[in-house]
């Protein structure tokens, strides 16, 4: 497998100076009907092992499929500034979310809203949706129900 290899610090002059000399950029976009499937995701990893060191990473789409391809990108090395990550709204349907069960480390969809619940699809224990969001894991962080404030057990 190809690492994508990146800078791990780069100064804000350096920064400045790459974004003057055209920066090169990769793109996704992903909608309901394009969605963030397990091969868009390989598809996408491919297009990152053979992108140029300090490309712009620019990824738009419903929030789950953003942050699904986030996730990816992190993983090849990717730096959290070198991400643009913009969620759209899809109309007539309730937000999907990634929530991180700390129990199993398993990422489950689902579309509970934050401070509700949802069942864990790795262990299945039932989780409160947290507001944290891990940006190392790209999801919500999710743990037991019962520790969750107001949430039913
Ligand atoms: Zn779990």
């Amino acid at each position: 497998m190809t690492h994508w290899t990146l800078p791990r610090t780069l100064s804000a002059e350096d920064a400045d100076t790459r974004m003057r000399e055209g920066t090169s950029a990769l793109s996704v976009v992903f909608s309901p009907d394009a969605p963030a499937t397990a091969e868009a995701l390989a598809a996408f990893s491919r297009d990152l092992a053979s992108a140029s060191v300090g490309v712009r990473i620019r990824i738009t789409g419903p929030e789950a499929d953003v942050h699904a391809a986030a996730a990816v990108a992190l993983e090849q090395g990717a730096l959290p500034e070198e991400l643009v990550l913009v969620c759209d709204a899809v109309i007539d349907e309730a937000p999907v979310r990634r929530v991180f069960c700390v129990h199993c480390s398993h990422i489950t969809r689902t579309e509970a809203p934050i401070d509700g619940t949802c069942d864990c699809d790795g262990c299945g224990k039932r989780l409160g949706v947290h507001r944290h969001f891990s940006r190392r894991h790209s999801a919500y962080m999710g743990t037991a129900a019962s520790s969750v404030p107001g949430a039913p057990a």
